[in-house]
């Protein structure tokens, strides 16, 4: 997929406030500093599309962009900052289950997850929580340049062997470095893919 246009639409804490265009919207979501804005920046070809986090937890916000007129990809908070109180994470817990439950357009989730990391419970919840949902997710792997490819390779087959511990088949997913711009083809043209379904299904229906 070619970007030919990506624009912010709107931001709100209220999904019924989010845009009505019955569009096909991926969400991406991930712990705060896994590198969320930085891929959406990527992805899009825009330097200051998602805003790169100088303060983590501060974008407690449902972000919304629409590319090339046909679809949305939004940009929700990150999770499990630790400096975030009690109060403010459940606040912001009721308003992406909101969003998770509620919203009709949701095509899929993507959860970012670093790559050199060990699997980690925060992660791997939030996961099972989509599956209680049925909600479709992908998993984003990031930062991969800080790696070597034998340690990538490594840190995949490790992530997937806990998914399996889980799930009856793997979510499908992606290597990607924003600084390298390595992934953005895979992750864009899997959109493609999915978008194009999704009309034929219209059609089919229609
Ligand atoms: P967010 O909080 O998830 O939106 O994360 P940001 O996009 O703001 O990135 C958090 C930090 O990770 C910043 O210092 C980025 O420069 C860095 N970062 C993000 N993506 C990459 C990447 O692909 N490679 C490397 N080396 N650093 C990255």
């Amino acid at each position: 997929m070619d970007i030919k246009s990506a624009a912010f639409v709107i931001s709100n804490s209220d999904v019924a406030k989010c845009p009505q265009r019955p569009l096909p919207e991926y969400a991406f979501i991930g712990r705060s500093n896994v590198g969320k804005s930085s891929l959406i920046n990527m992805l899009t070809n825009r330097k200051h599309l998602a805003k790169t986090s100088g303060r983590p937890g501060k974008t407690q916000l449902i972000n919304h962009f629409i590319i090339n007129d046909n679809w949305f990809l939004v940009d929700l908070p990150g999770y499990g900052y630790a400096r975030v109180s009690k109060a403010s994470k459940k606040k912001f817990q009721k308003f992406i289950t909101n969003y998770f439950e509620q919203r009709q357009q949701l095509v899929m989730a993507f959860v970012l997850i670093d790559i050199r990391h060990k699997p980690q419970p925060i992660d791997l919840e939030f996961m099972t929580y989509l599956g209680l949902k049925e909600i479709p997710f992908g998993i984003i792997f990031t930062k991969a340049d800080k790696l070597k490819p034998k340690a990538i390779e490594r840190n995949v087959e490790a992530y997937c062997q806990e998914l399996l511990k889980t799930w009856e088949a793997l979510p499908p997913y992606f290597i990607t470095s924003s600084t390298k711009r390595v992934g953005q083809e895979e992750v864009l043209d899997f959109i493609e893919a999915t978008n194009q379904e999704i009309e034929q299904l219209r059609k089919q229906e229609s």
